[in-house]
């Protein structure tokens, strides 16, 4: 039988020019109002929001994380069963923007990081021999997208500046970092618990879950932390995000840097060691073949 030619086949062009690109580079772009193809990104979306895109948004909808998760975002996977992102959802059964307005973007000044920075992709990068990323950029060319034919240039680092982008990228960076450095490390980190994934989601998005959990009674039962240090952690919002960044580092990279109460840590590991104890008792009453268990680290999901 003949086998199809691979030219046979139509891929969709990536909208991604592979080249990557530096701060000073210039580049040919304006977006105006009055443009042919106005709005035309906007109806048909697929925006990753970082942390930082949730605290702007909720807070110019004056909403709460979780109304504003469940009203505006769905989650997918950063990479298979791993850690999880979150993207702006789309009008009911359409592929518009929520947010967009024949007038245009009803959230220009809170707008995502991905809506600010277009048609620049920023990407994260850390080369094999390097300790820290870096950032670097590649061009975005969609054909619907007129603004590459406007006469105007202007470099990446100032196409950032017009942008308002230093801010997000400053309270971003925290979080690329985590990504990568899940994204690096690979299987060599082991599959994180179930709680380790829930807490990375909530930390990262559910930004006053967080805070509630950071107020709670058990979270200073473990973490060894002054009352001037929790009155700065939760003194603004942008700094119990990175706050939650510093905890994820600990508990899902072993990386220390909050300081725990040991005696507090080894009566609660003892609590549930006990309670273990007891479900061993009932489960050994079970037969094997009716026991379905989830992370086999946590195999009865006792909270602490
Ligand atoms: S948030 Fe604003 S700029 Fe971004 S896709 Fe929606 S309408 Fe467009
Ligand atoms: S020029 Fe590009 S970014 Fe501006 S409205 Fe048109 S499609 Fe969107």
């Amino acid at each position: 039988m003949q086998q199809p030619d691979i030219n046979d086949f139509p891929f969709p062009q990536s909208p991604v020019v592979p080249q990557l690109v530096e701060g000073d580079k210039l580049i040919q772009f304006q977006c105006h109002k009055g443009i042919k193809c106005w709005n035309a990104c906007c109806s048909n979306i697929d925006i990753s929001l970082t942390p930082y895109d949730v605290l702007r948004l909720k807070n110019r909808l004056n909403m709460g994380s979780g109304e504003f998760l469940v009203k505006y975002t769905i989650p997918y996977e950063l990479e298979p069963g791993g850690i999880a992102g979150i993207k702006l959802k789309p009008v009911e059964g359409g592929s518009a923007c929520q947010f967009m307005k024949p007038e245009g973007c009803s959230v220009y000044e809170d707008r995502p990081t991905a809506c600010r920075y277009y048609p620049v992709a920023l990407l994260s990068m850390r080369k094999q021999n390097e300790f820290t990323d870096r950032d670097a950029y590649a061009m975005v060319k969609e054909e619907h997208c007129l603004g590459h034919f406007e006469p105007r240039t202007i470099s990446v680092n100032d196409y950032r500046k017009e942008q308002g982008l230093e801010i997000y990228d400053e309270l971003g960076r925290g979080w690329r970092q985590l990504i990568l450095k899940k994204k690096s490390a690979g299987p060599t980190i082991g599959k994180p618990s179930d709680r380790s994934l829930q807490l990375f989601f909530m930390a990262c998005y559910d930004l006053d879950r967080f805070r509630q959990f950071v107020e709670s009674p058990s979270f200073r039962e473990v973490y060894d932390l002054d009352d001037a240090a929790m009155a700065k952690i939760l003194g603004s919002e942008a700094e119990l995000m990175q706050f939650g960044f510093r905890l994820i580092r600990q508990v899902m990279f072993s990386e220390p840097s909050i300081p725990v109460k040991t005696d507090a840590l080894d009566r609660r590991l003892a609590r549930k060691a006990e309670r273990a104890a007891v479900m061993d008792g009932i489960v050994a009453k079970v037969p094997p073949e009716a026991i379905k268990y989830g992370d086999p680290n946590d195999k009865y999901g006792i909270q602490d």
